[in-house]
């Protein structure tokens, strides 16, 4: 079966051991009277890759959105490294974010998308084209330097996001289901080149899904959430092989 061998190769790699990273303690969200995020607990560990997996409404991108400071959390802390960033704005968060519809600028060439970011920081002109270059490098790109991102297709537009993310060198990459725009061939590929960069660079990453191959395949573990609350926090092999709650064996289910 795909998931299968899909984990059994990631386990043979292992689990990275870090100490903690990024820790949300009880951290909650409250729209109006809608309670999304009661009350969340989780820490990630230094370059590890976690999902954040359930159904849609869960509060999958509520939370990561909240680790980004595109939303200010109603109650709770979190820190990155030991810092609280609870209510620092985003350009002080030191993360890298890709989102699903890729946010590139269409004006703008594929390096001036990727050199935006260090623009804004004011960095020296010889030191931002040295960096774009190595990061449209990265992800293959390099030939593809001077087009717009309309003459390019959706996995490649996809890889122009991830290096606008990387170039910047944050201390956490968050990605919020960046592959639900590809078909099932491109996915497959992205899957892998994702992660295979993630391990590479030794990045603290976060991706929301909603799909558990993706999740299982991809990630060292996996936040299963429901209703705003963890349902269970482990291994793709624990969540799999030992789900805590129904909920988690029939949303994760074997699918044979
Ligand atoms: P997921 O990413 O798991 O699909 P979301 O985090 O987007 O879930 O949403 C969780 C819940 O919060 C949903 O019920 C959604 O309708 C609600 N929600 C999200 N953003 C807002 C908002 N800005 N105002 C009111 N409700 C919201």
């Amino acid at each position: 079966m795909m998931v299968e061998r899909a984990m059994a190769a990631e386990a043979a790699l292992g689990t990275p051991e870090g100490p903690d990273h990024l820790v949300l303690s009880e951290v909650g969200m409250t729209f109006g009277t809608l309670d999304v995020i009661p009350s969340l607990s989780l820490s990630v560990r230094r370059g590890e890759m976690v999902a954040f997996l359930g159904p849609s409404g869960c509060g999958k991108t509520t939370t990561l959105r909240m680790i980004a400071g595109l939303l200010d959390p109603t109650r709770g802390r979190i820190s990155v490294g030991g810092r609280d960033i609870t209510h620092l704005p985003v350009h002080d968060r030191d993360m890298g974010m890709v989102f699903q519809s890729y946010a590139l600028f269409p004006h703008m060439t594929v390096a001036q998308n990727v050199a935006f970011g260090l623009e804004m920081r004011r960095m020296a002109k010889v030191e931002i084209r040295a960096r774009v270059e190595r990061a449209l490098a990265m992800v293959q790109l390099g030939h593809l330097a001077g087009r717009k991102p309309k003459a390019l297709s959706g996995g490649q537009q996809q890889r122009v996001a991830l290096a606008r993310a990387l170039v910047v060198e944050p201390s956490i990459l968050l990605l919020d289901e960046p592959l639900s725009n590809l078909d099932a061939k491109l996915r497959d590929e992205m899957r892998v080149q994702i992660r295979s960069l993630q391990q590479q660079s030794g990045i603290t990453a976060v991706f929301v899904t909603h799909d558990q191959v993706e999740a299982l395949s991809m990630c060292d573990r996996i936040v299963v959430m429901r209703g705003g609350h963890v349902e269970q926090y482990g291994t793709p092999n624990e969540i799999y092989e030992r789900p805590a709650t129904p909920f988690v064996a029939s949303f994760v289910g074997r699918t044979n």
